[in-house]
């Protein structure tokens, strides 16, 4: 018999997630709050529940794929209860973006009742999410990382070990404050070379095998009509809203607050996402490589 899944939060990234388990192999027994988010879970191959306890009754894994640390605490602990509905076998994980006090509080409530947790967020946003090929930070007891891999790898193609719980949350919001720091910096150091009569095209190509490279300029170029099929091409379109790093930069000032860490980079990107975000005409729905728009 195939290995059983619960997938809890069927949205942009976890209804594809879902469907590559589906066409890994594995039942997956999909809920989500939204009656569209279901149907096109069904249409994937998943078995839809109205109720999130019946979904994760007897299964080997629960993944949650949520929209914040709170619905997170709510769907295991307090709301839907998860924690006090599966069965001692059953390895819980957590993909969703949360502050590591979540992960932690989930962790601990699950150790109370012989449960294992791990938390489990990803980078790659829907694009990595539809492919396969994201990444998981993982936090929690080695063993369990471990064994979580057989789901992970279904749904993406790296998998880290961070510490233990909460660590691959920290991870994740670390490396989200960098992105928003590094994209920034690109779009900045293009728009210079714009206004100074560059090709935008050629100060790529110069900086991509100099030392200002990195993943922006490698992957996702800010500058519109550089690179095809990124959303600068697009108007800006699809890829990640600037409201979704906004809600990391949030989370990341938690953190550093936190460990009375110095974060002058990342609070000034926060700042700059929200200035962003006022100016956005789509209320922040815009792609985050926008932020070339404050700089024109
Ligand atoms: P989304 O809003 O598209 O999907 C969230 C889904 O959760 C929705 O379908 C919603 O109906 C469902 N939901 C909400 N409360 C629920 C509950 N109590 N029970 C069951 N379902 C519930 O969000 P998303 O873009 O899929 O993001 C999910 C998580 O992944 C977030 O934590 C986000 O920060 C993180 N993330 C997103 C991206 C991205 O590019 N979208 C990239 C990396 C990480």
């Amino acid at each position: 018999m195939s290995q059983q899944v619960a997938f809890i939060g069927l949205g942009n990234m976890g209804g594809p997630m879902a469907a590559n388990l589906a066409k890994a192999g594995f039942t997956v027994k999909a809920f989500d709050l939204s009656a569209e988010a279901l149907e096109k879970a069904a249409q994937a191959g998943c078995q839809t529940f109205t109720d999130p306890c019946e979904a994760a009754t007897d299964v080997d894994y629960v993944v949650t794929m949520l929209p914040s640390g709170p619905i997170v605490e709510a769907v295991y602990i307090h709301q839907q209860k998860l924690l006090d509905a599966v069965g001692k076998h059953t390895l819980l994980i957590d993909c969703s973006t949360v502050a590591a006090e979540n992960s932690r509080k989930v962790g601990v409530e699950a150790e109370k009742r012989g449960l294992h947790f791990i938390d489990a967020p990803v980078s790659g946003g829907t694009g990595a999410a539809a492919a396969g090929t994201l990444a998981f930070m993982c936090g929690g007891e080695p063993e369990d990382v471990e064994r979580a891999k057989t789901v992970l790898n279904a749904m993406g193609s790296n998998v880290f070990y961070a510490g233990g719980h909460g660590a691959g949350s920290i991870a994740k919001l670390c490396n989200n404050m960098l992105l928003a720091v590094h994209m920034i910096g690109t779009a900045e150091a293009l728009q210079m070379g714009v206004n100074n009569g560059l090709d935008p095209k050629v100060l790529s190509e110069i900086m991509l095998k100099s030392s200002g490279c990195n993943w922006s300029l490698e992957k996702y170029n800010p500058y519109p009509g550089v690179m095809p099929n990124v959303p600068a091409s697009k108007g800006y379109e699809g890829g990640f809203m600037i409201n979704l790093m906004l809600k990391d930069l949030g989370l990341a000032m938690d953190a550093a607050k936190g460990s009375n860490s110095a974060v002058p980079m990342g609070a000034l990107a926060q700042s700059l996402y929200t200035v962003l975000k006022h100016q956005d005409e789509r209320q922040g729905m815009t792609d985050f490589s926008s932020v070339l728009k404050l700089l024109q």
